[in-house]
């Protein structure tokens, strides 16, 4: 299959997040904004920077490797990834790549896994922002085939109307900026957990506590107001972990990080462990 790739194949995408012109991205090292001159570094593995300056996220880079690893290794997330290829259908006109943006894409795994779908004939060209530049670091180390940059979700540094999909994958949606940069006919894809979402690291680490439940009838609610012709595909599995991945689970999600610590080393000691992924695929077009 024909991969796309780099900053270049999105050259003429770019937007200045700071005054909001078009970007030359033509000159190698840098991409500097056709009206004021801003300038952003591309670094030496190829991600660019829009940040003026860093912002602190809560996600280091420890939590990245763990999640890589747990998506890479332990396939924890690939039956999610084979419903959500299932449903994007490709834009009907002749091109044969589309592209997708994936909306607070952290280490990268989850884009990278969907390009790597063949879409009725058609490919993907994948472009990952997130706020965190250990997240984006990660990405562009580990995955050469999509773009990545460090960005503001709520100021995505592209031009209106480029996206054919923009994924947010357990990711905060900021909708107003969803319809500006998904094209006329593109399509919203965003997956939510549901009730039974790691349920059993739930129940194990809290005894008594609100985070032993969950809902996501909030986040389901603001969707359906704020995108058209909307549709929700629950995705339910079980995965049995080793001993390996039940640590790398307990490094990436937020959920252990304020658990009880002897229920977190009590965790620690067993040697397999199955966990429900349980989620909402909430999808609709602009
Ligand atoms: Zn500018």
């Amino acid at each position: 299959m024909k991969r796309t790739t780099d900053v270049s194949q999105f050259a003429s995408m770019f937007r200045c997040p700071l005054c909001g012109s078009s970007m030359d991205a033509d000159s190698g090292k840098s991409l500097i904004c056709t009206e004021r001159g801003h300038t952003f570094d591309r670094s030496r593995h190829g991600y660019v920077n829009f940040l003026t300056k860093p912002v602190k996220t809560g996600y280091d880079a420890g939590l990245f490797e763990a999640r890589s690893r747990l998506i890479g290794e332990c396939e924890f997330f690939d039956p999610l990834h084979h419903a959500i290829a299932d449903l994007i259908s490709p834009p009907k006109s002749g091109q044969e790549t589309f592209t997708i943006l994936d909306s607070g894409c952290g280490e990268g795994s989850h884009l990278n896994a969907l390009c790597g779908f063949d879409y009725a004939g058609k490919t993907a060209a994948g472009a990952g922002i997130d706020l965190s530049k250990d997240g984006i670091v990660k990405a562009s180390k580990t995955y050469k085939d999509q773009m990545w940059a460090v960005a503001d979700v709520a100021r995505a540094p592209f031009l209106d109307h480029q996206f054919d999909v923009v994924l947010s994958i357990f990711s905060p949606s900021n909708y107003a900026e969803f319809h500006r940069l998904l094209k006329d006919d593109g399509m919203l894809v965003k997956v939510v957990p549901r009730r039974d979402y790691l349920i059993e690291l739930r129940q194990f680490l809290y005894t008594d506590s609100p985070r032993r439940t969950y809902s996501n009838a909030a986040a389901v609610e603001r969707f359906t107001a704020n995108v058209g012709n909307s549709r929700r595909v629950r995705v339910r599995y079980a995965k049995m972990l080793n001993r390996q991945a039940i640590h790398w689970l307990l490094k990436m999600t937020p959920l252990a990080w304020s658990a009880p610590e002897e229920r977190v080393s009590l965790l620690k000691e067993m040697t397999s462990a199955e966990m429900t992924v349980d989620v909402d695929i909430l999808m609709g077009m602009r």
